[in-house]
Order: C-alpha cells, then sequence, then structure tokens
C-alpha cells in the first residue's frame, strides 16, 4: 500500500501521545454525594456505635459513649471521617467535623481530627484537613 500523503508527521503522532500520556488523570469517585447526585442532608451525621450501631454516640471526657447500649471507646470517630472522605468532600473543617460528629466543642474537635493523622492546611478560618 501506498501512501500518497502523510496527514500527521511522526513528529506530531509523538507530541499527541505525549500530551494524552500527561493529561492522564486516575478516575477518583470521590466525593459519591458529587459524582452519584446525592442531596448532602440526605445523609445522616452521628458518630455510630460500633457496638450496637445506633447513631449519636456523645463525646464525654475524652471518649465517645452510647446512651443506648453504654459502650465507650476513643476512636469512634474514625468510621465517620472514612464516610466523611468517601461522601461529602475531599476535606473537612472543625465546623463541618462538629456538624457531622455532633459534638459542640471546638477544641475538643481540633484535638481529634489533628489525632486521627489529617493534616491541617491553611489557618483559623481556611484551616481545612484532608488526608
Ligand atoms: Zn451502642
Amino acid at each position: 500500500m501506498v501512501i500518497a500523503q502523510e496527514k500527521l508527521s511522526r513528529n506530531k503522532i509523538s507530541e499527541i501521545a505525549r500530551d494524552m500520556v500527561d493529561s492522564h488523570k486516575d478516575y477518583n469517585p470521590f466525593p459519591l454525594t458529587k459524582t452519584l447526585n446525592i442531596a448532602k442532608e440526605d445523609i445522616i451525621p452521628g458518630v455510630m456505635c460500633p457496638k450496637c450501631s445506633r447513631k449519636g454516640m456523645k463525646w464525654h471526657l475524652k471518649k465517645w459513649h452510647c446512651s443506648t447500649c453504654f459502650h465507650s471507646a476513643v476512636d469512634c470517630h474514625l468510621p465517620l471521617l472514612d464516610d466523611w472522605f468517601y461522601l461529602m468532600d475531599r476535606s473537612i473543617t472543625n465546623r463541618h467535623f462538629r456538624s457531622f460528629a455532633g459534638i459542640q466543642n471546638h477544641h475538643a474537635a481540633k484535638r481529634i481530627l489533628k489525632k486521627a493523622g489529617l493534616i491541617l492546611k491553611g489557618t483559623r478560618r481556611t484551616a481545612v484537613y484532608i488526608r
């Protein structure tokens, strides 16, 4: 077969191939509320008790307490943070965490978020935590 006219030069093909490789991004479906168009208000907030699965554990004296089965533990918020990053957003503010976890104390929330291994970006009003 004879090619009458070269439509794309080898250099142009190489350039296009490089551009395609450079612009490739792994598909990230998170947060799912955005990907699946779910209203954030439809996600029920609250820390879930790992023993009885009831939501609404209360933070008191540096532990989460379940008022249904009386289980208490320090790290019950970790699955809640997983939920947040899978469902809600790629970052979380202190205010969002307090609202989602049902905790009032700003300083306690700050300690919990720091201890959870999240990375703090920004200061004061612009402060967000990321993974
Ligand atoms: Zn419980």
